[in-house]
């Protein structure tokens, strides 16, 4: 199981997310948000295996880049085409859609499900590539109570936030892991066998077993030798007003997240600019991580109204507050980080565990 993350895009201009999942069973691509360029660092069929398209909301920093990808994907038929935004996404993405010449269409098939997450519902659209996208077909909406998609080993959490339009706050969590502590097993004398899957099935009755011929208490077995291992998580926050109520209700959500990558649009003293449109400031973001308790944060979207000196204070501004905060590695902007000029690579998400030296 390992779950790996990269910012795609150049500090000052558009960025995205990448998380792949390997749970073991199966790998899983989540691309957030596709902003002018992002894709283009990565091969055409790394594009094309991207399982699911999550947007924050459609402001054209967050969009510029979705022809690449459908452009790799428009036909893709050996796994579902699947987007999720806030509402009005699957109106925007008709659009999107149709702004090309189809006239080769009717051979091909292609389904694009389409999800408008509203605060309390997910309406879902789909739109077919044989009939060249003009048609809007319902598929009927659902209750929408935070987790919006289950995945093998892994889940997606959704928050609709406020930017003067709905905008969305995601979170990726693996799920939760019980393994057998073998050295433990050993030390108490007991030998492997069938057993075992009964100890880890919580719900197995009745609650003893025999293992070599002597009875023992599942409750009490488990005790001993099942270790808990909590799954690594990645939040993605951008572009929406972070105030009081807006940072506490954040907080339960993202209590104890492993990788927080969220916005810099703003340096402190802008303050009042950041309020204006609905944007956070680097202190915000990191009082976010600190008050979270979470385990790194990553800043991201830096405005280009900054140089790079600017940006340089705005991490040390952040990291005031939050020590554990850095830029992506490959931008090559924190002098601290090492190589000036690192490849783009996969990093891995930070353990849900506190350090220590908080
Ligand atoms: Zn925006
Ligand atoms: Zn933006």
């Amino acid at each position: 199981m390992s779950m790996t993350f990269r910012i795609l895009g150049a500090a000052g201009r558009d960025n995205a997310l990448l998380v792949q999942i390997d749970s073991g069973q199966a790998f899983e691509r989540l691309l957030f948000d596709c902003g002018e360029g992002c894709l283009s660092e990565l091969p055409f069929r790394d594009i094309q295996a991207i399982d699911h398209l999550f947007f924050s909301h459609l402001h054209m920093d967050h969009v510029a880049g979705f022809d690449t990808f459908f452009r790799c994907t428009f036909n893709r038929n050996m796994r579902p085409n699947r987007v999720w935004g806030p509402p009005e996404t699957a109106r925007i993405l008709q659009h999107r859609f149709q702004g090309f010449l189809w006239n080769l269409h009717e051979d091909m098939s292609a389904t694009w499900l389409v999800h408008d997450i509203h605060p309390q519902l997910i309406h879902t659209t789909r739109m077919e590539l044989s009939d060249a996208f003009a048609v809007a077909h319902e598929e009927g909406t659902e209750l929408h109570e935070g987790t919006i998609l289950k995945g093998a080993g892994f889940a997606v959490d959704a928050f609709t936030m406020d930017h003067r339009t709905p905008t969305l706050a995601y979170v990726v969590r693996e799920k939760t892991r019980w393994n057998i502590d073998t050295f433990r097993l050993a030390s108490l004398g007991l030998q492997p066998g069938p057993w075992l899957k009964q100890l880890k099935e919580s719900t197995s009755s009745p609650d003893d077993v025999v293992i070599d011929g002597i009875r023992h208490s599942l409750t009490e077995l488990r005790k001993e030798v099942i270790v808990e291992t909590a799954g690594k998580s990645i939040a993605y926050l951008t572009d929406f007003l972070l105030d009081e109520q807006a940072t506490e209700r954040l907080c339960d959500a993202l209590r104890g997240c492993g990788t927080m990558i969220c916005e810099a649009q703003y340096r402190h003293r802008d303050l009042d600019l950041a309020r204006r449109h609905f944007h956070m400031t680097t202190v915000l973001s990191a009082t976010l991580a600190a008050r979270a308790q979470a385990g790194e944060l990553i800043l991201f979207h830096l405005s280009n109204r900054y140089d790079r000196s600017e940006w340089l204070e705005m991490l040390q501004e952040a990291r005031q507050v939050f020590p554990r905060t850095q830029y992506p590695p490959h931008w090559g902007l924190d002098p601290g980080a090492g190589a000036d000029t690192l490849p783009a690579r996969m990093q891995q998400a930070a353990p849900p565990e506190s350090p220590p030296d908080r």
